[in-house]
């Protein structure tokens, strides 16, 4: 499963969170020798990085990497947290040396023995994912959610642990250096220019995504989003059977938005309200999870009951609690306007809306006319604080707060029943936390003690 040449030679395994950890043990069961390094002096991967320097054939750089050493490396493994324009993916590919994904190695380790629904997309990437395992072990399945989310297939390879299924998120970085994996059915969620501060333009980076298709088989299936022409067209003639969902027309699963039901084909799957997820996006996202497991054979029943008992994911449109009437919602993964906008427009009462922390660059005054009328009051705060008030500030209802429980505090002030308070700040979190994770779980805190 692995090229011949790496036996001979030395294998780098660049960044040593649990993936390069995983793929290291994976490579060193092969038989060949790794050179592993991270450039931070505390990678994420922790004790067990500590743990490779016993294994014989194994030597761990913590702190930087040894570009000769890359560079004469037989072939380089990279995580999937590495960016595709770090020094020492740039340093092996231009001195030759084949670079391959953690999944792709991972794939090749697990060929025969399990089956791979594989997620790919701009949004709704790990929502998705985690729906069609949710639905997979929901239907009795033996089924993991791997890549991105979830696992390391390499982690799952040297563990013995073996599934019917996988869910596997992908993402373009991690398609470009995937060149043996074929899932048995992969989902394309939507497409959107992203990522241009690594791509040099928009085409390269829907070629990576392209690369979904890149081992079709007739008997695959693609879950393709209907409403996106982009992303149907991206399939092109790839051999495969197609599936489509749609928010907008009859589709193989669509949303009946008059009846407000989920529909797969001319058959009901669900009522919108017994999803437990806000926002059409989400049922997009589920739409797509169900044409997904369906391909997989679970039957219309089994895929309606696992809807009806998924819940959202931390920090995505997270509902915490309802206190007075009150609804307050967690979107604390909301670093961008982007994310902003598609939460604002979930949102089906009048709310309070959270705004702010370490500025990004884009201005808010794309939000403000989606603000008129439903937002009962912006809470601008953090470092972006003065940003966020001079682009909305009479447009809407907006107050500055100082600190994150003086927001809240303003925020409960605020609200009246039958309100939301939505935190999905549009910047990222590193002025005050240290991650958006503390800030969503800082957030959760403060409700929960009201
Ligand atoms: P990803 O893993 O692709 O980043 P997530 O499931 O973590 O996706 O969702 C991230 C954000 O993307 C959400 O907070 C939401 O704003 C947006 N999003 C999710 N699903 C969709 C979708 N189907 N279409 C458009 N935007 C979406």
């Amino acid at each position: 499963m692995i090229p011949e040449a790496w036996r001979s030679g030395v294998v780098a395994v660049v960044g040593l969170g649990k993936s390069g950890v995983a793929a290291t043990k994976l490579l060193v069961r092969e038989g060949a020798r790794v050179y592993a390094s991270d450039a931070s002096d505390h990678p994420y991967g922790g004790e067990a990085v500590a743990g490779l320097r016993g294994l014989s054939g194994v030597d761990v750089d913590v702190g930087r990497h040894d570009l000769a050493k890359i560079r004469s490396a037989a072939g380089v493994v990279v995580s999937p947290g590495v960016p595709p324009d770090a020094a020492p993916l740039t340093a092996a590919r231009a001195a030759g040396v084949p670079v391959v994904s953690e999944i792709d190695l991972g794939f090749r380790a697990l060929a025969g023995e399990t089956r791979c629904i594989a997620i790919t997309g701009t949004n709704g990437k790990t929502t998705t994912t985690a729906l069609v395992a949710h639905l997979l072990r929901g239907a009795g399945l033996s089924a993991e959610a791997a890549g991105n989310i979830g696992r390391p297939l390499a982690d799952i390879a040297i563990s013995g642990d073996r599934y019917q299924w996988l869910a596997v998120e992908v993402s373009s970085f991690q398609l470009h250096d995937s060149p043996h994996f074929a899932p048995d059915v992969g989902i394309l969620t939507n497409l959107a220019p992203d990522h241009l501060d690594r791509y040099p333009s928009v085409d390269a980076y829907y070629a990576d995504k392209q690369l979904l298709f890149h081992n079709a088989r007739a008997r695959d299936v693609w879950v393709l989003n209907g409403d996106d022409r982009a992303a149907l067209d991206l399939a092109g003639s790839a051999p495969g059977r197609r599936v489509l969902f749609s928010l907008k027309r009859q589709a193989d699963g669509w949303y009946d938005a008059s009846a407000r039901r989920l529909q797969l084909g001319g058959e009901m799957l669900l009522a919108r309200d017994e999803l437990r997820l806000l926002g059409d996006h989400n049922v997009a996202n589920a739409l797509a999870a169900a044409l997904a497991v369906r391909a997989a054979g679970v039957a219309r029943d089994a895929i309606a009951e696992g809807l009806r008992s998924f819940r959202a994911l931390p920090h995505r449109l997270e509902p915490v609690r309802e206190v007075g009437g009150v609804l307050w919602i967690n979107d604390s993964k909301a670093t961008n306007i982007a994310s902003t906008v598609v939460a604002v427009e979930a949102m089906s009462r009048p709310f309070v809306l959270l705004l702010g922390g370490r500025h990004k660059g884009e201005p808010y005054t794309r939000l403000a006319p989606l603000l008129e009328g439903k937002c009962r009051l912006v809470i601008a705060y953090g470092e972006a604080g003065p940003i966020v008030a001079q682009d909305l500030g009479g447009k809407v209802p907006l107050e500055t707060g100082t600190t994150f429980a003086d927001v809240v505090t303003r925020a409960r002030r605020t609200a009246r029943p039958g309100d939301a308070v939505l935190l999905s700040p549009a910047c990222s979190s590193y002025d005050m936390f240290k991650n958006y994770e503390e800030r969503g779980a800082t957030f959760r805190r403060l409700v929960e003690a009201m």
